[in-house]
């Protein structure tokens, strides 16, 4: 089972749940770095730290109550959550007064915190989602083709199908003309096959959209299928993957995601790779935190290289969104500013709206040098 999807996160992000707040927990629970133990610890630090700042949080004695009893719920469910725990990583979002409480799964840990707003944090969520992609797996034989989902490093298999195509003939049992008369019988069946196929793709794609098509099959055989693509699929045709239609699920799924790590490093490299050659030249590119917030609140970002887990406080304007490092008043509106603890989280959020490239990179990286955040821009500043 996948952990979730984009479904999931459109979804919260239309939740309403006024006149209450809601409760985000994110907890790392990688039982390979930590002991239960130290996991139960860490859980019940956060719930006291997170109680101390309801104290002082400035809201109306229903949403207090309802937040009160969000932390109540965590605490109590945590126990057995602990015990049947097999990932990285767990998020709960929890409003009470709506008798609203969901559960996810995380496929790596995330930082341990607990978000009082109106809405549900969905950020973390988000950022998960743009590392990972959706991605079909077709083996392929000239009689048989398996389909596979793979998504946050997790498999399943979709359709299998077994056409009809006789055997290969047999070296040197027939004269010449005889079996080449039967090959070419054998070829259009194979033919039909791999037409067949390729339909059975594209409608899969529309009933579910993948990111990437990872396609395993004999070099022969994709010289014949390729073109038989429908052009949405080649330009999703992403690499040739060395796993064969008999081949276990779990092998599968190794080898489907160590090709997804291998091709989102060499994507973070390139990105990289633009992004320095684009600020050398002087060209439309930023580094740096300050001129990244600067680009972005000029709405005039192409796409967002961020290296991963960097995060600085900052402030931003509650009244036009606008993202600062210390402006405690906001130079476009003259209103003051409020104080947010991760002011990259707060651009991050900002790209997803405004549906603007991220790519989160891996460190260490040459962008490291460049004050681990940077921008292609849509126009130079
Ligand atoms: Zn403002």
């Amino acid at each position: 089972m996948p952990y979730f999807d984009r479904e999931d996160i459109q979804r919260l992000s239309r939740l309403k749940t006024e006149p209450y707040w809601v409760t985000s927990v994110f907890l790392a629970t990688d039982k390979s770095l930590f002991s239960k133990k130290q996991i139960s610890l860490n859980v019940k630090n956060l719930l006291a730290e997170a109680r101390t700042r309801l104290e002082q949080l400035q809201v109306s004695k229903e949403i207090r109550s309802s937040l009160e009893a969000d932390l109540e719920t965590v605490a109590q469910s945590m126990p057995s959550q602990l015990n049947s725990l097999r990932h990285p990583g767990i998020a709960i979002l929890s409003c009470s007064g709506k008798g609203f409480l969901e559960t996810f799964n995380l496929p790596h840990p995330p930082r341990n915190r607990v978000i009082f707003d109106p809405n549900p944090y969905l950020r973390p969520l988000m950022a998960i989602l743009e590392r990972y992609h959706r991605i079909c797996v077709l083996l392929l034989s000239r009689r048989q083709a398996k389909w596979y989902q793979v998504f946050m490093g997790e498999a399943s298999l979709l359709e299998t199908l077994t056409s009809d195509v006789p055997g290969k003939v047999r070296e040197g049992g027939w004269e010449g003309y005889e079996s080449k008369r039967i090959e070419r019988h054998i070829e259009a069946h194979v033919h039909d096959h791999l037409k067949m196929v390729s339909q059975k793709t594209f409608n899969l794609f529309k009933q579910k959209p993948f990111d990437w098509l990872f396609l395993g099959c004999e070099d022969k055989l994709f010289s014949d299928f390729e073109p038989l693509l429908h052009n949405y699929l080649k330009e999703k045709l992403k690499a040739r993957i060395k796993v064969k239609t008999t081949d276990s699920p779990e092998k599968i799924r190794h080898e489907a995601t160590e090709l997804e790590t291998k091709l989102k490093r060499e994507e973070e490299k390139k990105a990289v790779e633009r992004l320095v050659t684009e600020l050398e030249a002087g060209g439309a590119a930023v580094a740096g935190l300050k001129e990244t917030l600067r680009q972005i609140n000029a709405n005039n970002i192409q796409m967002l290289l961020v290296s991963h887990n960097f995060s600085r406080p900052g402030r931003f304007c509650p009244a036009c969104r606008f993202l600062y490092l210390e402006e405690k008043t906001c130079p476009a509106c003259k209103q003051p500013t409020t104080e947010a603890s991760d002011i990259v989280d707060e651009a991050l959020g900002f790209a997803m709206v405004k549906a603007y490239p991220v790519r989160q990179i891996t460190p260490p990286s040459r962008l490291d040098h460049y004050g681990k955040i940077g921008a292609l821009l849509r126009y130079k500043a």
